[in-house]
């Protein structure tokens, strides 16, 4: 697989876009189907470009969605208002239409069903993408290694992949899933809209000494944030993996 992500990351391939899926108000996940896919990793992402008729292109980076058994590749995109590419992908881009895709990409930021520890995953909006690919990868793999996810998002409508979640707690003893809400939270919810804290990953992360492996994928302020967090939690940093979804390469 190693070698496959680092040669299938060199060329481009022009995907099939066959569904499209509405998650929440402002993200859409896209199904591709991309001829000669390499196969991939969970957490692994693709490079996405856009070519106007005057030649203009732009190149943007999606975390793979879809679990690593699955030959179909699925991107969730959260639509930018002001962006030049994601606002395209998540409303415009439709069923039949041609995707030029680059990948997978990324080696570090990926687990593989041969891991048996402990797993925390703590996401920050759309950086949930890349850990639910390792959350379906465990489902279909039948691993029994314990995952916790954390999912900080502005509101109970902001959640991608609800039901989905849902499903797989309810059928899952080995699957925890927490939510914290920093601009609105559900009915009867005992906290006040916040940032994750200390507090929240006392509480919903596996202790430091079980050894979690944490993955931690968000905005990059996000990311710094939590990862402080863990270690101040007691968690070793060597095995702490981040994700940054800062903004990307530009046009040409
Ligand atoms: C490894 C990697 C994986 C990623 N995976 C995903 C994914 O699965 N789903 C997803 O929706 N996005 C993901 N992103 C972010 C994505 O690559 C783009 O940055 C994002 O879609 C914005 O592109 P745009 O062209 O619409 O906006 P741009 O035209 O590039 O930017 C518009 C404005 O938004 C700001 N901005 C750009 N990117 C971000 C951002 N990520 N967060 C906040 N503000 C931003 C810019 O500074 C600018 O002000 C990932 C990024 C990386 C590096």
């Amino acid at each position: 697989m190693a070698g496959t992500a680092i040669h299938g990351g060199l060329v481009w391939r022009v995907g099939t876009l066959v569904e499209r899926r509405r998650e929440t108000a402002t993200a859409h996940s896209l199904v591709l189907d991309v001829p000669d896919w390499p196969g991939h990793d969970a957490g692994q992402h693709v490079d996405v470009r856009l070519t106007a008729p005057d030649g203009y292109s732009a190149v943007r980076s999606y975390s793979i969605a879809s679990a690593a058994q699955e030959k179909r590749l699925e991107l969730t995109i959260e639509e930018l208002a002001d962006g030049e590419v994601s606002p395209y992908l998540a409303e415009t881009a439709a069923p039949g239409d041609p995707l030029e895709i680059r990948g997978p990409i990324g080696g570090w930021f990926v687990w593989r069903p041969a891991q048996t520890e402990p797993v925390q995953l703590i996401a920050g909006g759309s950086g949930i993408v890349p850990l639910m690919a390792m959350i379906r990868t465990r489902a279909q793999a039948k691993s029994a290694a314990p995952f916790r996810l954390l999912y900080s998002v502005r509101s109970p409508q902001a959640i991608s992949y609800a039901n989905e979640l849902e499903q797989r707690v309810h059928d899952d003893a080995n699957l925890g899933v927490t939510f914290a809400y920093t601009r609105s939270v559900p009915e009867g919810w005992a906290r006040a809209p916040q940032r994750i804290d200390a507090t929240a990953i006392m509480e919903a992360a596996f202790a430091p000494a079980l050894r979690p492996s944490c993955y931690v994928c968000g905005p990059t302020p996000f990311v710094e944030a939590a990862a402080n967090l863990l270690i101040a939690a007691g968690h070793d940093a060597d095995r702490i993996k981040t994700e940054r979804f800062g903004p990307t390469a530009g046009g040409s």
